[in-house]
């Protein structure tokens, strides 16, 4: 997945990581962006703390429901009961059974089909050293 590189500075010096979150790997482009194979394994960044409560939303869904679901930020998928369908980067099996949990890469688009007896959790995670993620608005920052 491709991500830019930014460059924390510190009181001891400045080194280069990439907006992810993830160390900055060897191979770097000209244009300032690298690929980040930590988040094709869907890898959670070191240090992350959660952002806020879990955000639950409970069985009983309309039939048939689909939808597209691009976190800002890196969050956990938690599936309480029932089953879903859940597609994107770093899903191992795109079918899920309660009780599991898939992690979704910040900045990534992700289908999501919940079985309509389905009770999904998601609990979102902020970097203490980040500014702002991947695809985040730079008006939501705080
Ligand atoms: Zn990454």
């Amino acid at each position: 997945m491709e991500r830019h590189l930014e460059t924390v500075d510190l009181d001891t010096g400045s080194w280069l990581r990439l907006d992810c979150g993830h160390p900055a790997p060897p191979a770097r482009r000209p244009d300032g962006t690298a690929d980040c194979a930590l988040c094709d394994r869907a890898q959670l960044p070191a240090g992350l703390i959660a952002d806020g409560a879990p955000l639950r939303q409970r069985a009983p869904w309309p039939k048939q429901c689909r939808f597209e679901l691009t976190p800002p930020a890196w969050a956990v998928l938690r599936l309480d009961s029932g089953t879903a369908f859940v597609s994107g980067p770093g899903v191992p099996r795109p079918t899920m059974t309660a009780p599991a949990q898939v992690v979704l890469v910040a900045g990534a688009r992700y289908r999501i089909a919940p079985s309509d007896d389905a009770d999904l959790i998601i609990q979102h995670f902020r970097h203490p050293c980040l500014s702002r993620w991947p695809g985040e608005p730079a008006e939501a920052a705080s």
